[in-house]
């Protein structure tokens, strides 16, 4: 396995310097955008890393799998009043959409769908606050590691700059599909995305999405199958927002990406992959990480299909 992950190291080195990091707020506008990083950890424990993959950085959107792993553990199918479970075929923070569609997001991986997601964490665990501890302790309970944090300046930057996202959850509200204060939900929001994480920890927090919804080390029970089967056919259907096909179409993997650059992907059965490489294509996927899982199921045949 470090075979593969070396040959791809070097066969996506010469790409680094395409793309463009996250610019809308400093802290993301400011990473070294050459950087790579690749990790694999297998369902026995076993991991793998080449490149910068004990590297920290912004999980962005990536946290929006665990939060929607919360509340579908909480509202089971009830959560798809709420939001739905179709790709988007729209940018991750697209307004035009939820106007049309009277404040129901197309699914839980677009900001909106994550926002409404969060809001009905918010109701079920009673505050913002509280809400967040919880998507946090569950991130500590998926990764096996509880120095996991958020970076306060990211979080603090994110709500500064937030107008777009403060617009999703107020049109939301509007249409009646949200319960508690907007800013507040927003503050759970903006801080679980703004969670640092390296790809070694990131690969291993999602091995519970590789064994049916057990933890395969802890052999935790985290959600049911079915419930896996869930997340993994929508990270595989709008993981990637607007490119979800061409992922689907490149890689062939449930995935996960985020705009802080890493992109998290399943191999049923087997093991979870992360990788890390800043600068971001057209619609805000990183651009290295994607061709990078390209090259991993092209050479070791583990794609789903
Ligand atoms: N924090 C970012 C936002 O809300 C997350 C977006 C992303 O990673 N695609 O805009």
């Amino acid at each position: 396995m470090i075979d593969v992950l070396n040959e791809i190291h070097q066969e996506v080195s010469p790409l680094l310097g395409q793309g463009k990091v996250a610019e809308y707020i400093p802290a993301l506008a400011n990473v070294d955008p050459m950087q790579f990083g690749m990790a694999i950890t297998l369902n026995d424990g076993q991991y793998y890393g080449v490149g910068s993959y004990q590297t920290p950085f912004s999980i962005q959107s990536i946290s929006k799998v665990f939060s929607y792993t919360l509340a579908l553990r909480a509202y089971q199918n009830g959560l798809y009043k709420r939001v739905w479970r179709e790709p988007s075929g729209n940018p991750f923070n697209s307004l035009v959409q939820l106007e049309y569609e009277a404040g129901i997001p197309r699914n839980p991986f677009i900001n909106a769908g994550a926002i409404v997601v969060c809001d009905s964490l918010v109701s079920h665990f009673s505050t913002n606050e509280k809400a967040f501890n919880e998507i946090l302790a569950f991130i500590h309970q998926c990764s096996g590691d509880k120095s996991i944090a958020v970076d306060e300046v990211v979080s603090t930057s994110e709500m500064e700059h937030g107008y777009r996202n403060i617009a999703l959850a107020s049109l939301m509200k509007s249409f009646g599909n949200f319960d508690n204060d907007v800013i507040e939900v927003l503050q759970t929001y903006f801080k679980h995305c703004s969670i640092v994480m390296n790809a070694q920890q990131l690969s291993r927090s999602m091995l519970y999405l590789a064994n049916d919804g057990t933890d395969p080390i802890t052999k935790q029970q985290l959600i049911n199958s079915t419930q896996a089967k869930r997340i993994n056919s929508l990270m595989l259907t709008c993981g990637h927002y607007d490119a979800s096909g061409d992922f689907a179409f490149r890689v062939g993997l449930p995935g996960k990406s985020g705009v802080g650059g890493g992109i998290v992907a399943v191999v049923p059965g087997k093991m979870a992959i992360a990788v890390y490489s800043p600068a971001l294509n057209e619609s805000g996927n990183s651009l290295v990480g994607t061709k990078a899982l390209e090259l991993f199921t092209t050479k070791t045949g583990l794609s789903i299909f």
